[in-house]
């Protein structure tokens, strides 16, 4: 067995997971989240009653995005009436995937969000991508959620009752972080907390994906696309302001998915529903202090700046979920 050894390199240079043989001096501490996580259910995390949008494969793309936005929700699992079972997931990423795929120009309709159905799109689409639907039992621990988000590289993942076939909710990084804040309290507090993030590896700090606030909004789409990443930090010398997967819904929101030759600045201005400013984190903060910003504020990451405010890193809950819970287990699910 092994553990995680929370020191190594200046973060600025890269981020990498350190194991050490477990009993060999290392540190009960490390191993705190991940025994709260393999001691919970996925059961435990979930919320008394939430909303859950269901379609079916045969209802048109463009139909299932604005009904995403309609219900306010961020994802969809996906019912094929022939097979009788759940068979994927629609999220803003599919959204991100076709836009980027068959957009023009802003004098062309895309007639492929017009007019294919979510099960012509998924046809073509699983050809290079998952092709059957990620979930777990209520019962599995929060470790296995946690393991199977990190390792799918995906960010929702649907609980479903064996019994009934039932999806009961659709789990998130950012569910089981909030729980882990709420009833952490009730757990000893891990001395490496206290930390600074500048001497432990959690996050990524180079080749960080940024865009320019004169970009085009097809730009940030392709930056999304090719380099998988969840949300671009908008810069001129400085960070201005985080453009996230979850801001392009306001494109189906707006009905202005057809002109996407829009500037970042553009886009910013017109989201309806945002946060203010951009979430950071400074090298010298502890990662208690960085665990607490990100749960208060409820996003899925933070942007490490120096003092000049330039971008330096981005510290997002896929980093934090694997350092805390994965790497003591001696498992590498996010980077590998
Ligand atoms: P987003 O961050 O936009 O919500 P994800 O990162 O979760 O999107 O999704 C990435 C891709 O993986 C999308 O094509 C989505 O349909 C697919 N996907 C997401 N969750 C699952 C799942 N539980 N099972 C199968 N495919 C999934
Ligand atoms: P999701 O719940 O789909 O993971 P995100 O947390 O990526 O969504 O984004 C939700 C909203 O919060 C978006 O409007 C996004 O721009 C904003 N947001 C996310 N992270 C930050 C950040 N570090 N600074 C400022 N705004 C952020
Ligand atoms: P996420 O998709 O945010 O859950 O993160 C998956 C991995 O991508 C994590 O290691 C993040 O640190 C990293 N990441 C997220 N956004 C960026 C970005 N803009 N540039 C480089 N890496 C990123």
């Amino acid at each position: 067995m092994v553990g995680v050894f929370l020191e190594g390199d200046s973060p600025l240079l890269h981020s990498q997971v350190f194991c050490i043989p477990f009993g060999v001096g290392a540190d009960p501490d490390t191993y705190i989240y991940m025994n709260f996580m393999k001691s919970h259910s996925c059961y435990d995390a979930m919320p008394r009653s939430s909303k859950l949008v269901i379609f079916d494969t045969t209802l048109q793309v463009k139909k299932a995005f604005f009904a995403l936005v309609a219900n306010g929700v961020r994802a969809a699992p996906l019912w094929d009436s022939k097979l009788q079972c759940f068979v994927g997931m629609l999220t803003i990423t599919d959204f991100i995937n076709i836009l980027h795929r068959y957009y023009k120009s802003p004098l062309v309709q895309i007639y492929e969000l017009e007019e294919h159905k979510i099960e012509t799109w998924r046809e073509i689409y699983l050809q290079y991508s998952v092709n059957r639907l990620i979930s777990i039992k209520p019962e599995s621990s929060l470790f296995d959620a946690i393991y199977s988000l990190l390792k799918n590289k995906i960010h929702r993942l649907p609980v479903i009752d064996p019994a009934s076939g039932n999806v009961l909710h659709i789990l998130t990084h950012k569910r089981i972080l909030k729980f882990l804040h709420i009833f952490g309290s009730m757990i000893p507090k891990p001395r490496f907390l206290q930390k600074q993030i500048n001497e432990v590896p959690i996050g990524t700090f180079r080749e960080i994906a940024t865009i320019q606030e004169s970009a085009s909004v097809y730009e940030a789409l392709a930056i999304f696309v090719e380099r998988r990443v969840s949300a671009l930090p908008v810069v001129n010398e400085q960070v201005l302001a985080l453009y996230s997967r979850f801001d392009v819904i306001n494109l189906a929101a707006q009905k202005n998915y057809n002109n996407l030759n829009m500037t970042m600045k553009e886009a910013l201005t017109s989201r309806s529903c945002w946060v203010e400013g951009v979430l950071k984190c400074y090298p010298h903060e502890t990662l208690e202090a960085i665990i607490d910003r990100i749960a208060k504020a409820e996003v899925h990451r933070l942007v490490l700046v120096d003092k000049e405010d330039v971008v330096r890193g981005i510290v997002s809950l896929s980093d934090i979920l694997q350092a805390l819970v994965l790497s003591p287990a001696g498992i590498d699910a996010l980077y590998s």
